[in-house]
C-alpha cells in the first residue's frame, strides 16, 4: 500500500493510497456518481474498538457480489486497510465509511464500460443521528421498493428511495420516517430497523418484508434475548405502531433511538421506555468490547 507525504492530519483510503483528505478526489465518470452502481458499509468506533467490522465487510462482500461487483482485494485486506486509517486518522471515537463502486468507465450503464471497482474508505466524528434523543416519526407514502426490484437487503448507493422519505419526514415536521413494504406491512425506518415493544415481548419486522439485515438489529435482538425477552420477528401494520408500548430505530448511524411520535399519536405516554432502556444500556456496554469489533492498538 502506497502513502502519500502530506501534513494534513486526516487521510481518505482510495485504491490502495491514503491520500490527504482536502486532495481525496474521484474521476465524474465513476459510476458510483452517475448511476449510484455500487455498495457500501457505515460502521462506527468506539473506544478505538472497530463495532463489528467483519460483520460490516462480509454483508459489503456479499452485496457486492449481489451486483456482480468483485472487490479486487481480500476480506481481510480490506480489514488491515480500515485499521490503518483508523490509525493514520486517530480515530478513537466516530463513523467509517467503506464504498465500493463499479469504478471509472464510459458513460452508459454497461459494466463492461469499468475496468476495475474504486475502493473508498473515509471517516468523520459523527456523532450519533438523532443526537441521542428520541424522536418523532412519520409513516410515509413513499413504500420501500420491492425485492424484485432491488433488493433492500443490497447496501447499494441508491438511497434515492429512502431520501424521499426523509423529505417527506422533514416537510411533515418530523425526525424521520417509517417505510411500509408494497404488501402494507412496516419494513424500516430511512436508515434504521425498527422495532415495537407490546406486553413486554419485542417484534421487529421478518427479513422477507425486504429490509436490509440490520447488524445493530442483530446485536439488538441478541442483547434483548439474553435480557430474557421475548423477540417474535412478525409482520407488522401501522396499528401495531399506533398501540404500541414502545417503538425504537436501531442503525449504526442512529444507534438505538426510541420514536416517541407517530403521525401525531404518542407512543405510549410519550417517553422512551424501559425496555429500550435496557437495551441501550447493554448496548453501550459492548460496542467497547473487543469481543465483538477490532481493537486498534494505540500508536
Ligand atoms: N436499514 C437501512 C435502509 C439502512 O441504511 C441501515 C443503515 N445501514 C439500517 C437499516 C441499519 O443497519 P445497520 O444496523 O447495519 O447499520
Amino acid at each position: 500500500m502506497k502513502s502519500a507525504t502530506c501534513s494534513s492530519e486526516e487521510f481518505v483510503y482510495i485504491n490502495g493510497e491514503f491520500v490527504p483528505k482536502e486532495n481525496a478526489k474521484i474521476s465524474v465518470w465513476d459510476h458510483g456518481l452517475l448511476y449510484g452502481d455500487g455498495v457500501y458499509e457505515a460502521i462506527r468506533v468506539y473506544e478505538g474498538n472497530i463495532f463489528k467490522l467483519k460483520e460490516h465487510i462480509d454483508r459489503l462482500y456479499n452485496s457486492a457480489k449481489a451486483i456482480k461487483i468483485e472487490i479486487p482485494m481480500t476480506k481481510e485486506e480490506l480489514l488491515e486497510a480500515v485499521v490503518e486509517l483508523v490509525k493514520r486518522n486517530k480515530l478513537r471515537n466516530g463513523y467509517l465509511r467503506i464504498i465500493v463502486t463499479r469504478g471509472v468507465g464510459f458513460m452508459g450503464v454497461d459494466p463492461r464500460n469499468c475496468e476495475k471497482p474504486t475502493i473508498i474508505i473515509m471517516s468523520e466524528l459523527r456523532k450519533a443521528l438523532f443526537g441521542g434523543k428520541p424522536i418523532t416519526a412519520i409513516v410515509s407514502t413513499i413504500r420501500r421498493f420491492p425485492s424484485q426490484c432491488l433488493d433492500p437487503k443490497i447496501k447499494s448507493l441508491n438511497y434515492l428511495n429512502n431520501v424521499l422519505a426523509k423529505i417527506q419526514a422533514i416537510e411533515a415536521g418530523t425526525d424521520d420516517a417509517i417505510m411500509l413494504n408494497m404488501e402494507g406491512y412496516v419494513a424500516e425506518a430511512v436508515t434504521e430497523n425498527i422495532f415495537v415493544v407490546k406486553k413486554n415481548i419485542i417484534y421487529t419486522p421478518p427479513l422477507t418484508a425486504g429490509i436490509l439485515e440490520g447488524i445493530t438489529r442483530s446485536v439488538v435482538i441478541e442483547i434483548a434475548k439474553n435480557l430474557g425477552f421475548e423477540v417474535r420477528e412478525e409482520n407488522l401494520t401501522i396499528y401495531d405502531l399506533y398501540t404500541a408500548d414502545e417503538v425504537f430505530l436501531t442503525g449504526t448511524a442512529a444507534e438505538i433511538t426510541p420514536v416517541v411520535k407517530i403521525d401525531g399519536r404518542l407512543v405510549g405516554n410519550g417517553e422512551p421506555g424501559p425496555i429500550f432502556k435496557k437495551i441501550l444500556e447493554e448496548y453501550q456496554k459492548i460496542v467497547k468490547d473487543p469481543k465483538f469489533g477490532v481493537k486498534v492498538q494505540e500508536g
